[in-house]
């Protein structure tokens, strides 16, 4: 919109430098969302131009080509983007040319937001309470039915081209699954207000159940904005009026500033995205096992809710937040790999790979973040499956090796007595791995080594 409002025709680009970063299912997910990108300008009587290269010498050929006197691009707040942002900037004005960064992925300006000490927080609540007594933020504006078109448009890449295609059976069962793109991405949102948000606070710990948006890489991408999130949430929660609106809406735009929250730290601490925000972690004795991260990367801990969710991500390029947790708990505490290799691992494998939310993420169940989670809170993988899982349903859908065994087992199948096992067809170590920790041990192993952290720390 900040470049029709300028006047003269708009050249909508993409430049891909190719990034290893940038994993297989990430790459499946922009493949497509590029595709549904250059649909959606067409029939707005434009041309997505494609192009890979770096990024500042391909704008600046095409600006020299097309005679463009200013271009329009969305803030990064990945340290890496912001630095090529830079660059592109620099060589830009440099050559006369006016730029802009819009600030269109976030809800809030978050580079101004600072506490009363002019520092930034690092505590959530006073982040969101101080997010709450800002205007908010502006409704987007209506997509364009027609955008003003050059007569003869630059040459443009073959998205095919690009280095996205990744092995094709893979892919068959996750073209089922997703529908990247900005129309997948405004029919998950309006499928979530119209049918699950009342039952959103009640739901959304349940694995079993699809009880939350699945927005996240629809955000990730820049498929739809968390200004549209906010604003249509807000609309409905004040057209329906049923009992318990408010408060699901409102727990649910808290998880939207979450992701704000996330973005601001990565932003203020860029040196987190690999280093702990709390120094004294950096010390701490990780015991670095390939063999135990293999077991966990491959859903074979022996421990059936993390074995389900890293199987569900395996499978679908997605797990459930509250498995999210449970399995980074398991891996940090229960087996003292380091968050980096399981953030890595998060960041090759989910289809909503952020690198911003992975971060906070991961160093929020370390204890090493930003209001984090206390190191001394050390999940039990049993109690949080009985928990949030306490039919075994969703880790009989992933583990289907478990499917007959009794609701009383079904998250410590190592307790029980053999002929349940016998009857329920498993063979512990043959059929489903032993545990590969045992938990209680491990909760205590994990406990000294913060303490020795803690106490060097002291020194
Ligand atoms: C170890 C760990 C790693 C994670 N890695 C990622 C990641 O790489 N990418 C990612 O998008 N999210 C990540 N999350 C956050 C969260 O698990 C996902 O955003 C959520 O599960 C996505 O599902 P949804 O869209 O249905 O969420 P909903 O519950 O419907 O939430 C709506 C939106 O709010 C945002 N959100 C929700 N929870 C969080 C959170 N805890 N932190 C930041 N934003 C949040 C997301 O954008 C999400 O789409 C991680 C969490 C953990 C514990």
């Amino acid at each position: 919109m900040a470049a029709m409002d300028r006047g003269g025709p708009v050249i909508p680009v993409f430049i891909w430098e190719d990034d290893p970063a940038v994993a297989s299912m990430s790459r499946w997910w922009l493949a497509r969302s590029l595709k549904n990108l250059q649909r959606d300008f067409l029939a707005i009587k434009s041309c997505l131009i494609v192009r890979k290269g770096d990024a500042s010498e391909v704008l600046m050929a095409l600006a020299r080509k097309t005679k463009a006197g200013a271009v329009f691009w969305d803030k990064s707040f990945e340290p890496a983007q912001r630095k090529v942002d830079e660059a592109i900037r620099e060589k830009l004005v440099r050559a006369g040319i006016f730029c802009e960064v819009l600030n269109d992925s976030m809800l809030f300006d978050l580079a101004r937001i600072l506490n009363k000490q002019g520092t930034p927080y690092k505590v959530f609540t006073p982040f969101w309470n101080y997010c709450l007594s800002l205007e908010g933020p502006s409704a987007p504006a209506k997509s364009p039915v027609k955008l003003p078109a050059l007569s003869r448009w630059p040459h443009s890449e073959a998205i095919e081209t690009l280095g996205l295609k990744v092995r094709a059976k893979w892919t068959e069962k996750m073209e089922l699954l997703w529908k990247p793109g900005a129309q997948g991405a405004s029919v998950a949102l309006r499928k979530f207000l119209d049918g699950k948000i009342d039952d959103y606070p009640r739901e959304r710990d349940r694995p079993s159940v699809e009880g939350t948006s699945k927005l996240s890489a629809h955000l990730h991408f820049g498929e739809i904005s968390a200004r549209k999130v906010w604003h249509e949430t807000r609309k409905n929660m004040a057209s329906e009026r049923r009992p318990g609106m408010m408060r699901a809406s409102e727990a649910f735009l808290r998880q939207i500033v979450w992701r704000e929250f996330a973005h601001y730290l990565l932003y203020h601490f860029p040196e987190t995205a690999t280093a702990p925000l709390r120094k004294e972690f950096s010390k701490f004795s990780w015991r670095k096992d390939a063999r135990l991260l293999g077991a966990w990367q491959k859903g074979k801990t022996g421990y059936p809710i993390v074995d389900a969710g890293m199987r569900e991500l395996w499978a679908t390029g997605w797990m459930h937040n509250r498995v999210r947790m449970i399995v980074a708990s398991f891996l940090v505490k229960d087996l003292l790999q380091p968050w980096q290799a399981g953030a890595a691992w998060f960041m090759d494998t989910l289809a909503d790979a952020d690198l911003a939310n992975n971060t906070f993420g991961w160093q929020w169940v370390a204890g090493c973040g930003a209001d984090a989670a206390p190191y001394f809170r050390i999940f039990n993988p049993t109690l949080q499956g009985e928990k949030f899982d306490s039919q075994g349903d969703y880790v009989r859908r992933w583990i289907p090796e478990l499917s007959k065994v009794p609701v009383r087992f079904i998250h410590n199948p190592w307790l029980a007595p053999p002929e349940i096992l016998t009857k329920a067809g498993v063979q512990l170590g043959e059929d489903y791995p032993e545990p590969v920790v045992d938990h209680d041990a491990a909760r205590k192993r994990a406990l000294f080594a913060y303490d020795r952290m803690a106490k060097n720390r002291r020194k």
